[in-house]
């Protein structure tokens, strides 16, 4: 019996595994792929992790790895099926195994939909991103493109507005599903640039993004754009399935915990980007797995 299985090994998960081997705790660290670091190992560059400006994602998750590895944490590559949980017992299931924990911590991460157009994986993080923060200050004086109309899609382009001399934000329909102040601000852009019933049938470029080929809805019209960066922004689907019908899930499917990871069902805690939260980034990860692990204590102290 485990004293908590911590699933998920991107930075929320070997963060939870380094405070948790710390903690002295006994952990089993499950692994989809025999690959530690999830979204950030295809980072190009991470440019905003305090400390190590200009890092390759990459390597920052082999960093972590090493940590973990380095306090003794322990690691398999099996998928996860369920989470059971029976009075203070959890079973984390997977074809292989079925096995025996206190305590579970989520730590599966979300993925960004994706456009699903040619151009789009054999460009990504070659002009092609999901997350302006992340990557937007590559783009400094360049024309770059948003797609998406939501939230996220309107945030990013005022973002982007700032350093970028030109932003097109490209929406598949005449109306934004996001915020009307973050629509109104937009619109107040100057460098902002609004296509409408417009879709991306194309990322082009050879080693880098060069142009998309977009087509107007209503006209059936194709046109090239030039532009060095598109970032894409058309919702977020986090992983959280295993917790269906166990903990609380919102509306976008995230798992409700705050910052101390506590989810509706006792001893079972969520950190990182599958939980509700305002800033999903590799600091607030590991952050997430920090604080997930003093939840943990605190609840087999109880
Ligand atoms: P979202 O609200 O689901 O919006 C996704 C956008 O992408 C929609 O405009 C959608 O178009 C478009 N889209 C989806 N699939 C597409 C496709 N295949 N091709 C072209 N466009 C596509 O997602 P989000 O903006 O990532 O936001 C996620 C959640 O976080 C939302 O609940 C949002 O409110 C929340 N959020 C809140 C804040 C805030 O409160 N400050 C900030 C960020 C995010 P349609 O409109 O036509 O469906």
């Amino acid at each position: 019996m485990y004293d908590v299985i911590i699933i998920g090994s991107g930075p929320a998960g070997l963060a939870a595994a380094i405070y948790g081997q710390r903690a002295g705790l006994s952990l089993l660290v499950m692994e989809k792929q025999p690959m530690s670091g999830g979204q950030i190992i295809n980072t190009y560059d991470v440019d905003n992790y305090p400390g190590l400006q200009g890092i390759g994602g990459f390597d920052l998750a082999m960093k972590f790895r090493a940590h973990a590895d380095a306090l003794g944490a322990s690691f398999v590559t099996e998928e996860v099926r369920t989470v059971e949980t029976s009075g203070d017992v959890r079973y984390v299931v997977t074809d292989q195994n079925r096995y025996e924990t206190k305590t579970v911590v989520l730590a599966t991460g979300a993925v960004h939909r994706k456009l699903g157009v040619p151009g789009e994986d054999a460009l990504s993080g070659m002009g092609v991103s999901y997350c302006a923060t992340c990557d937007g200050a590559f783009f400094r004086g360049k024309d770059v493109a948003v797609i998406g109309g939501g939230d996220v899609a309107l945030e990013d382009a005022l973002f982007l507005s700032r350093t970028s001399s030109k932003v097109w934000l490209i929406h598949r329909r005449d109306e934004f599903r996001g915020a009307k102040i973050l629509q109104d601000r937009v619109r107040e852009t100057e460098n902002i640039e609004i296509l409408w019933d417009t879709t991306v049938e194309e990322i082009g470029g050879e080693s880098q993004v060069e142009s998309l080929l977009l087509k107007n809805k209503k006209t059936g019209a194709e046109t090239p754009l030039s532009v060095q960066g598109v970032f894409i922004a058309v919702g977020i689907l986090p992983d959280s399935a295993l917790l269906e019908g166990i903990a609380k899930l919102d509306e976008g499917g995230y798992v409700c915990a705050g910052e101390d990871g506590c989810t509706s069902c006792p001893g079972i805690f969520a950190a990182g980007d599958v939980r509700t939260k305002q800033l999903r980034q590799i600091v607030t990860a590991a952050s997430d797995g920090a604080n997930a692990i003093t939840s943990v204590q605190s609840y087999l102290a109880r």
